[in-house]
């Protein structure tokens, strides 16, 4: 099978940590780190069910598409006590993580209509999460609008949304079916504004159609928000969310929150293509809401642990890195990724990913995440997703090495 974009790479990052895991610094890794607490977290869920002789009756049956009653009663407790926001059952569910979300909402509201007319998903600001390209069934269904680029200082830079741009696609041809971004953003850490949400929400109500706002990273878990921010729910919103970075990606639970007409149709398609969630999974986080552990963990600890590891890379930065070469790390406004830009790279993000491997360092190049729009251009080129999920020592260890092919690349030009 012929492998493309992120796929393409992910699948070379594999192999050649499959090869020889001791030989390489690993600084591409989606995985989260599993801290203490969140174990121990996790662990007393367990226990508690097994000590409760629950087992049997979560594992040995089926349960409903919209996800146990149990876990939407706990997510709509939460969100009425925190957010002051009343939901009702028909405005939840629970799907198997939130990859499954996206695929479902995607091809649900996306792809070739019932005229034979195509619409597509407009990711608002690139980059955005690689993951969204591979869930649509028909090709050419995301596109994304170029972000604009502010300098901050000699070494930081932040993406700003282009609302000129963004209206002008959405003027020249209405084919869209659905929008969708992730806040905090994979793989920059950007946070958009509620200003720029609600502003992207009011063009998606025009058009009447739904705006998934990705949350794998946002409050109330795994909170790994550096700047204040609150789900934001409109009429047209879908909220999505997901219990992965909160140390369960395995157990495969993200959460939908919108209005049933579009919650509706994503059960329908749940229904047919698996059934549900894992019931066990499910149990596990509504214990965990349930004596407040979820959110306090992830306020507490797994928030801390990137928000230092973020401090760790900076620093690795300011050590490593030579003043004279024009490198800009993205304001570290949220997820586990720190993203750096290097203008005028002399090669492309590909090649410098290859020079870094030779050197037995692994990050992820930034390419993937322009999802082919804006692919081509220098810009998305020139930068590089560095995992937040690594030890001090290898980020140390890491940045040191990028920091020597970065010199002899701009060298070389
Ligand atoms: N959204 C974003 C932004 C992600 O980074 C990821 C995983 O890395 C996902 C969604 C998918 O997560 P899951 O399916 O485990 O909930």
């Amino acid at each position: 099978m012929n492998k493309v974009g992120v796929r393409a790479i992910m699948h070379d990052i594999q192999e050649v940590l499959n090869s020889d895991p001791s030989k390489y610094i690993n600084l591409s890794a989606g995985n989260p780190t599993l801290l203490p607490e969140v174990y121990k977290m996790w662990e007393d869920s367990l226990s508690n069910i097994l000590n409760n002789g629950e087992l049997g009756n979560i594992v040995s049956k089926y349960g409903s598409s919209y996800g146990t009653y149990e876990l939407i009663d706990c997510i709509r407790e939460y969100f009425y006590n925190n957010y002051d926001v009343k939901l009702e059952r028909e405005n939840i569910l629970i799907t198997s993580g939130s990859q499954n979300l996206f695929f479902l909402a995607l091809n649900s509201f996306c792809g070739t209509n019932d005229k034979n007319d195509l619409t597509r998903a407009l990711i608002p600001m690139l980059p955005d999460y690689a993951g969204y390209s591979g869930v649509a069934l028909e090709k050419n269904i995301i596109e994304g609008i170029p972000p604009l680029i502010t300098k901050i200082d000699n070494h930081t830079f932040r993406y700003e949304l282009d609302k000129e741009s963004f209206l002008e696609r959405v003027m020249e041809n209405r084919d869209i079916g659905a929008m969708v971004l992730s806040r905090p953003n994979n793989p920059c850490g950007n946070v958009l504004s509620e200003k720029d949400i609600l502003f992207i929400s009011n063009v998606c109500s025009e058009l009447n159609i739904p705006l998934l706002i990705d949350s794998a990273y946002a409050p109330p878990f795994p909170a790994i928000n550096f700047v204040d921010m609150n789900p934001i729910l409109t009429d047209n919103i879908v909220h999505c969310m997901s219990v992965s970075k909160a140390g369960l990606p395995g157990e495969r639970i993200g959460i939908a929150i919108g209005k049933p007409q579009y919650i509706k149709v994503m059960e329908a398609f749940q229904s047919n293509i698996s059934i549900h969630s894992s019931r066990l999974g499910q149990r596990m986080v509504a214990d965990s809401l349930q004596n407040g552990q979820l959110p306090f963990i992830s306020v507490k600890y797994i928030r801390e642990h990137y928000k230092q590891k973020y401090l760790t890379l900076k620093k690795a930065l300011t050590i490593f890195m030579p003043d004279d070469i024009p490198w800009f790390l993205h304001c570290a406004e949220g997820s586990l990724f720190s993203w750096l830009w290097l203008e005028n790279l002399p090669l492309e993000d590909k090649e410098f990913y290859n020079k870094l491997k030779e050197q037995n360092l692994i990050v992820v190049p930034g390419n993937s995440f322009f999802h082919d729009s804006y692919a081509v251009s220098m810009h998305a080129r020139e930068c590089i997703r560095i995992s937040l999920t690594a030890t001090d020592d290898d980020i140390m260890r890491g940045i040191e090495i990028l920091s020597n092919v970065t010199k002899e690349c701009y060298k070389e030009s």
